[in-house]
């Protein structure tokens, strides 16, 4: 079986000890193509340098948490970096209204700029949105944005129609996996069609939660996506096998790696 896992945060501290032990595990449990997230420019840097290094993919962006931190030498070092042949989507960006780390003004302007940097480059986006129904999908439909993935989809049914009506890939996390919180993922992805499904861990955070063991610190890492492949497959009552391909296939696509 091989998988994709088209979010992980691999340039976090908490991998710096043991990525080397960190990729084996991920290769062992067939997870053998990894894009690792940029979340701020220098985030990005970091992130294309250990993709080229580790044989993984990356994306350029600013996360909407940075936005209040942007200025005009942003979106240039964006459209530079982006150059790179590991960088292959544009992102993490969007809106994250939920926590407010940047007043939505600022989040709003960088988001919009980031849009535009990447039909400018024709690269696929990589996009956050959290508690920002529906502003996130009006300044994707006033946009007419081309691809692009909804990564880490927690939100409800109105939600996600939007997201598919406007083309839309989905990316689905162990959030699902959460009794609490994610149960209504399991009836919502039946929803998703399977060419516009894509799986990630958003390591190292959202470790699943009927993961046994639980790992050390609970460290969410890519060798778990199998599980939320399961689970996912269990949801929509499908063979795990089948998905996985699916998926992979997906993901490949989505990002244009040979
Ligand atoms: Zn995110």
């Amino acid at each position: 079986m091989r998988l994709a896992d088209i979010g992980a945060n691999l340039t976090h501290a908490s991998f710096r000890e043991d990525l080397d032990a960190v990729l084996v595990r991920a290769r062992a449990a067939g997870v053998d193509t990894i894009v690792v997230t940029g979340t701020s420019v220098e985030d990005s840097r970091h992130a294309a340098d250990l993709a080229a290094a580790r044989g993984l993919y990356a994306t350029a962006g600013v996360h909407p948490h940075h936005a209040r931190d942007c200025n005009a030498q942003t979106i240039p070092a964006l459209r530079e970096l982006a150059r790179h042949p590991k960088i292959v989507a544009i992102g993490e960006c969007g809106l994250d209204f939920n926590r407010n780390y940047s007043p939505h003004p600022d989040q709003e302007k960088w988001f919009v700029a980031q849009l535009e940097l990447a039909a400018e480059l024709g690269k696929p986006l990589f996009l956050h949105s959290r508690d920002a129904h529906p502003r996130f999908a009006e300044i994707l439909r006033n946009l007419r944005v081309g691809k692009a993935v909804a990564h880490c989809f927690t939100g409800e049914a109105d939600e996600l129609r939007a997201y598919l009506d406007l083309g839309l890939h989905i990316g689905i996390t162990g959030w699902i996996c959460d009794e609490r919180r994610g149960a209504h993922l399991r009836e919502l992805v039946k929803g998703i069609p399977r060419d516009r499904l894509l799986l990630e861990t958003d390591s190292p955070y959202l470790t699943p939660r009927d993961l046994r063991p639980q790992p050390k610190a609970r460290r969410n890492e890519p060798a778990h996506l199998p599980h939320i492949l399961r689970a996912v497959a269990r949801a929509r009552g499908e063979q795990p096998e089948v998905l996985a391909e699916a998926t992979t296939r997906n993901a490949r696509e989505f990002f244009g790696i040979a």
